[in-house]
């Protein structure tokens, strides 16, 4: 063995002793919060692909979409169909068209008895709560409400909140937090949104 493989074997023999020390440490077992924020592009795509992963396995899943739900959206097209998959959209569409604070707030609370439902309910092993995070920056609904049922979810139950600007509670109380950066967005360089790449 020439000294560059013997260095390369004991600097791996060294990585797999501290990822098996992980491994050992990792002891407990429950459901997750997760939350996915930041400006960067990637977070409602990534909520959908844990969606995929878990229905994957023929477990229940629920997502709850604040805002953009009236919008267009490839990965609840292709999912629409698993009986395993509940999907709940705010009737409104999004604030900055229809601009009324009153039809709007009554939305969200509407769209909201659906996620405190799912959230109660221990069959379901992962709700989302896409965008949810606006509309505690509107005010449209109250953080103490959020974070008491998150809290009191049932303990083998994951949840996704996923929005830029998560609030400091949630991010507070998540078990991982993931910030998308936002190095370089097509938008920015005239490029429209593209359809199943975009949404
Ligand atoms: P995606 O749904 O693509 O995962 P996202 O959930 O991270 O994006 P949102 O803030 O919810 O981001 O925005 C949704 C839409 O805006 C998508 O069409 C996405 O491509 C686009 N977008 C996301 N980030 C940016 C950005 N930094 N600049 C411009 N457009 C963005
Ligand atoms: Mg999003």
């Amino acid at each position: 063995m020439t000294d560059r493989q013997q260095r390369h074997q004991r600097a791996m023999q060294k990585l797999k002793a501290h990822v098996d020390d992980k491994v050992a440490a990792a002891d407990q077992q429950r459901g997750l919060l997760l939350v996915f924020t930041g400006n960067g592009k990637g977070k409602t795509t990534a909520a959908w692909g844990t969606v995929t992963r878990a229905l994957g396995y023929g477990y229940r899943v629920g997502v709850v979409q604040f805002i953009k739900g009236l919008w267009e959206c490839g990965e609840r097209e292709r999912l629409a169909a698993d009986a395993n998959l509940e999907v709940s959209i705010m009737a409104t569409g999004f604030t900055w068209e229809t601009q009324n604070r009153e039809s709007d707030t009554a939305a969200c609370q509407a769209v909201w008895q659906d996620a405190a439902r799912l959230l109660a309910d221990p069959e379901v092993y992962l709700v989302v709560l896409d965008e949810i995070t606006y509309m505690l920056k509107f005010g449209y609904l109250d953080i103490d409400t959020v974070r008491q049922a998150i809290a009191d979810r049932p303990p083998e139950q994951s949840v996704i909140v996923t929005g830029r600007n998560a609030h400091r509670e949630l991010i507070e109380m998540a078990d991982t937090v993931s910030e998308m950066q936002d190095v370089k967005h097509a938008f920015d360089a005239g490029i429209q949104a593209r359809r199943g790449i975009d949404y």
